[in-house]
C-alpha cells in the first residue's frame, strides 16, 4: 500500500514549528517510515512542488499576497490541511498590530519605500482557506504533532486539552502568580497543553498557545484592573499572541 503523501510548508513565521518536527529525533525515522514527505523545503533540496498531497502541514501567518497565493495553492493540492502553531491558528505575534493603520506603520518603519511592499493585514489560515485541524503552540509540542499524524493516519482527529493553562498549573500544585504574587498571568484564558511550562518556572504565562475555547479575556482584564493593573498594559499582554481571542 502506498504511503500518504505529506507536504510541510512555512508562510510568514519563525520556522519554529517546522524545527519541532525535525527535532522529533527518536520518532523521526518511525514517522518517515509511515509517510511520504514530498515537500519540506526546510529539510530537503528535492521537493515535488506540484503533486497532490494527502496531508499539508502549514506553519506561519498570511501577511502578504504571496502568502495568500501559496496557501490557496497548497489548499488545492491537499486533502487535509493542518494549521501548525499559534501564527497559523490565530495570527500570532504578527497579528498584534491588527486594527492599526498599516500605511502609518509602514511609513514609520520603512519610510515611503514601504508603500511598495507586498504586505497586508495579518490573517490566520482559517481566514483565507478551510482548515481541517488546528495544532496551536509557540512552538507546537512534539507530542501534539506526533499524535496528530498517528491519528490522521488512523482516520480520526487528535483530542487536545479544552481547559486552560491554570488547570495544568494547579495540577502541578504551583502557587498562583496571579492571585498570590499579583503578576499579570494569561493562564486563565490560554489553551493548556504545555504543562504550564512557564508558571512552573515562576514566569507568568504570556498566552503563547492562544485562547482556550471558552476564554473570557474581558473578565480577566476587569479582574486585573480591579487589582490596580493598567488596562492598556493588560490589553497589550492579552493581545500579544491572539488578537482574535481577545476580541471574543
Ligand atoms: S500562575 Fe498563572 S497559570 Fe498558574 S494558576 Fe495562576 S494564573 Fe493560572
Ligand atoms: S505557560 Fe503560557 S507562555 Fe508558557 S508555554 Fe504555556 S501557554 Fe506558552
Amino acid at each position: 500500500m502506498s504511503k500518504p503523501t505529506v507536504g510541510i510548508f512555512g508562510l510568514t513565521g519563525c520556522a519554529g514549528d517546522q524545527l519541532v518536527i525535525l527535532n522529533c529525533e527518536d520518532r523521526l525515522l518511525d514517522l518517515v517510515a509511515l509517510i511520504d514527505v514530498r515537500e519540506f523545503l526546510m529539510a530537503s533540496s528535492e521537493n515535488d512542488t506540484a503533486c497532490k498531497l494527502d496531508l499539508a502541514l502549514v506553519e506561519g501567518a498570511v501577511v502578504s499576497q504571496r502568502d495568500a497565493d501559496r496557501l490557496l495553492a497548497i489548499r488545492e493540492r491537499a486533502k487535509i490541511l493542518v494549521a501548525l502553531g499559534t501564527c497559523a491558528v490565530w495570527g500570532g505575534v504578527a497579528a498584534m498590530d491588527r486594527g492599526a493603520d498599516r500605511r502609518k506603520l509602514l511609513e514609520e518603519v520603512y519610510g515611503e519605500q514601504g508603500f511598495s511592499y507586498d504586505t497586508q493585514a495579518t490573517k490566520a489560515l482559517h481566514e483565507v482557506v478551510k482548515v481541517d485541524l488546528n495544532i496551536t503552540g509557540c512552538p507546537i509540542e512534539k507530542d501534539h504533532i506526533v499524535t496528530a499524524i498517528a491519528n490522521l493516519l488512523n482516520g480520526d482527529l487528535p483530542v487536545y486539552p479544552t481547559y486552560p493553562v491554570c488547570t495544568e498549573c494547579r495540577m502541578q500544585e504551583n502557587n498562583c502568580l496571579l492571585m498570590e504574587r499579583g503578576e499579570i498571568c494569561c493562564g486563565p484564558i490560554t489553551a493548556a497543553g504545555c504543562k504550564a511550562r512557564c508558571p512552573e518556572l515562576r514566569v507568568p504565562c504570556v498566552g503563547c498557545r492562544g485562547p482556550v475555547h471558552d476564554a473570557n479575556p474581558v473578565s480577566l482584564a476587569a479582574m486585573l484592573a480591579e487589582r490596580g493593573f493598567d488596562r492598556e498594559a493588560v490589553a497589550t499582554r492579552l493581545r500579544t499572541f491572539s488578537p482574535e481571542g481577545v476580541a471574543q
